[in-house]
């Protein structure tokens, strides 16, 4: 049956599940991926960006005109401006200078206002977007700021339709669930929600090399040694975000910018799925767990995948990206009979 919508917010949620056949199969357990690229945004941050302007609305912080600010040159900027189009809001983002400008372009596609900050100052700089964000949001009458990576909304609206969407898609299968974390609010939501109908539900984060967030979950410090950058988006933090119910957390596995970038490429070649960066950090997360922990062929297991691989072209779907990183191959898949492109003259 033909369904029609009255505008793209009700295309949030409730995205497909699909079992992946053969870039697992050497794991015994049935695993599903979760395609949060369904949203009409294309990612899994239509939902906190959508549950957060609601709720402000509920409470009277906003009328028609008002303005929503956030701080983020990701997903979430794309949500938040596509859902401000929609209920007639302002929105205006502050980006750090390191921001690709085709994703500012993007952004001002979708009617953002865009601030560009210097990445290279401290976060309490007045120049750091950080800075710009709260005092836009503090001068701007009728304003929100989103403030994604300490606000509880953001663990909400995972808990309140991500999770019941995977219990019922799995009919209360499920027996583990893998999410990338940045803000965690994806993980900490779901994972609230799912260990409820059965804490036996083993809850397992994905970061990133050169995060902290694996060592707190362990030892409750912040080891500022282990701070380096690294290429993957929206996964990993250096600083403890609010959103993140470490509780929840069974395991943290973390994952580096090579291995992910070619998992995600293997994503691609055998399951036809074009993901972001984090869907190859999730199943490559997988496999690093796999090789320690066993699976058994009644287990049940829930992969997050944020994100669409369109905003990865440039990045770990291009070659000559992926041959100036130093990525050579010399970890666990051989794809690089794939990655060469005959040129016919
Ligand atoms: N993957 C991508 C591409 C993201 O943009 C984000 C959000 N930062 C995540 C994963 C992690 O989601 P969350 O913030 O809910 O932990």
């Amino acid at each position: 049956m033909t369904k029609v919508y009255d505008n793209v917010l009700d295309l949030i949620g409730n995205t497909p599940m699909v079992k992946l056949n053969r870039v697992t199969e050497d794991i015994p357990a049935t695993v599903y991926a979760k395609l949060e690229s369904y949203n009409p945004g294309h990612s899994t941050k239509d939902r906190i960006a959508l549950h957060i302007i609601e709720a402000a609305e509920r409470k009277g912080l906003l009328k028609p005109g008002s303005t929503i600010v956030e701080t983020t040159s990701g997903n979430t900027g794309f949500s938040v401006a596509m859902v401000s189009i929609i209920k007639g809001y302002n929105c205006i983002l502050a980006v750090s200078d390191k921001t690709k400008p085709e994703k500012i372009a993007y952004l001002k596609a979708l009617g953002a206002t865009v601030y560009v900050c210097p990445a290279s100052v401290p976060a309490d700089d007045p120049r750091s977007y950080y800075e710009v964000a709260k005092r836009v949001a503090a001068e701007t009458p009728n304003s929100i700021y989103i403030n994604q990576y300490f606000n509880e909304l953001n663990i909400d609206a995972h808990y309140t339709t991500t999770g019941p969407e995977i219990w019922e898609q799995t009919e209360g299968k499920i027996t583990h669930i893998f999410a990338c974390c940045g803000t965690g609010g994806t993980l900490s939501g779901s994972a609230k929600f799912l260990k409820e109908q059965n804490p036996g539900i083993k809850v397992i984060g994905v970061d990133a090399d050169g995060s902290i967030l694996k060592t707190y979950h362990e030892t409750g410090e912040i080891d500022p040694s282990e701070i380096h950058s690294y290429q993957i988006e929206g996964l990993g933090k250096n600083l403890i975000p609010g959103a993140l119910l470490f509780g929840l957390v069974d395991e943290f596995v973390r994952v580096n910018d090579e291995n992910s970038a070619y998992t995600t490429r293997e994503v691609a070649l055998k399951e036809a799925i074009m993901g972001g960066y984090t869907t190859g950090a999730v199943v490559q997360a997988l496999k690093q767990y796999a090789e320690v922990n066993s699976f058994k062929p009644d287990d049940v297991v829930v992969l997050i995948f944020p994100d669409h691989g369109s905003r990865y072209i440039t990045k770990v779907y291009n070659d000559g990206w992926m041959a100036d990183q130093g990525f050579s191959r010399n970890c666990v898949h051989n794809y690089e009979e794939v990655f060469k492109t005959e040129i016919i003259k």
